[in-house]
């Protein structure tokens, strides 16, 4: 295994290995696959193999007595494994590493003094000052590594102002830039970037990365079923879910109470309507299954393409508001509601 820390993407990991170990890693990547479904921390991985130095710490070492039994084959499978121990590894890992920079919504709210939440694209502000830090030499490892989290937001001017530094990056310096939507790139940053395309999780693995994150493992398992291959959505989902648990489903009036907690911003309420038809579709789907009755059955299919068709019109700016209200009313009276049965606890 390439990291224990990372799941999925065999094909993925297997690539980065190969270009770890043929020494040729292009110096601007684009990691790019929907949300939540692990590219952030493969990438911190990938600028741990980067810069590992696989040297022992000097105190503790010899008392472990590390390494003294590693063969030269597990070396060589060893060798783009990020070691964890070394100095290098740790400190990328809690985040202190001079040489490996996040650029994020945060980075750039520290840098205009400004608040997090209104960093809804990266500036060129942003892109002038991770430039500035790219040119610079490294300080502890051989190489730089910027890892560039949403790059999809960069705007069309922060794109531009990054074209000559993707076309000829400094001296061993690596760009990641992490995106969900690709079409957002220029086709010019696009052709200068080396792109991966990571794919949805299993189920299995969204419901042991929720695990490992504590999740009771009943609601781990509900939750994966709804998550799409993505632990953002299972963990969207989980917020959810707690709402709806305060909402007396079974009232005819439900779907206009439920309406009215949508968000305000329009783009959260159209991706909660979004996650909420899902639900529906899922609910509506696993009836049709186990149903005998053929009227019904019937009955099932087309519920399940109106709603699919009001998913639709949530991609052509029509207000999420009456697409909930509709899609619940609709579902409720052929008995299908977005309620759950409420946890047990024990
Ligand atoms: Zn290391």
């Amino acid at each position: 295994m390439y990291s224990n820390k990372i799941l999925g993407h065999k094909n993925v990991l297997n690539h980065l290995k190969a270009l770890l170990l043929s020494k040729r890693v292009p110096p601007s990547i684009i990691f790019n696959g929907r949300q939540g479904v692990g590219k952030f921390i493969t990438a911190t991985e990938f600028a741990k193999s980067i810069n590992c130095s696989r040297e022992k710490p000097q105190e503790d070492a010899a008392s472990l007595g590390l390494f003294q039994n590693q063969n030269k084959t597990e070396k060589k499978a060893d060798e783009v494994k990020p070691c964890n121990y070394c100095l290098s590894c740790k400190q990328i890992e809690s985040g202190a590493h001079p040489d490996v920079r996040i650029i994020d919504s945060a980075f750039q709210a520290r840098l205009l003094d400004e608040d997090v939440k209104k960093q809804k694209k990266l500036k060129i502000d942003t892109v002038r000052e991770f430039s500035k830090y790219a040119y610079k030499k490294p300080l502890l490892s051989e190489h730089k590594v910027l890892i560039v989290n949403d790059a999809d937001t960069l705007t069309r001017e922060s794109q531009n102002a990054m074209l000559k530094l993707l076309e000829e990056p400094p001296k061993n310096t690596f760009f990641i830039l992490i995106s969900s939507q690709k079409n957002a790139f220029l086709p010019t940053v696009l052709s200068r970037c080396h792109t991966i395309e990571f794919g949805p999780l299993s189920i299995e693995d969204v419901e042991e990365i929720l695990a490992r994150n504590n999740i009771p493992l009943n609601e781990a398992a509900l939750l994966s079923g709804f998550s799409n291959g993505s632990v953002k959505t299972a963990m969207d989902m989980k917020r959810i879910m707690a709402k709806l648990q305060k909402i007396d489903t079974s009232s005819p009036a439900y779907p206009f109470k439920l309406s009215s907690t949508l968000p305000k911003e329009s783009y959260l309420a159209r991706e909660e309507t979004r996650l909420m038809l899902n639900i529906l579709l899922t609910k509506t789907h696993q009836k049709w299954i186990i149903s005998n009755d053929l009227n019904q059955k019937n009955d099932l299919k087309i519920l399940i393409k109106e709603t699919l068709k009001l998913k639709t019109f949530l991609n052509q700016n029509v207000m999420p508001t009456p697409i909930l209200e509709l899609a619940a009313s609709e579902c409720l009276t052929h008995g299908i509601t977005l309620g759950f049965i409420k946890k047990h606890r024990d």
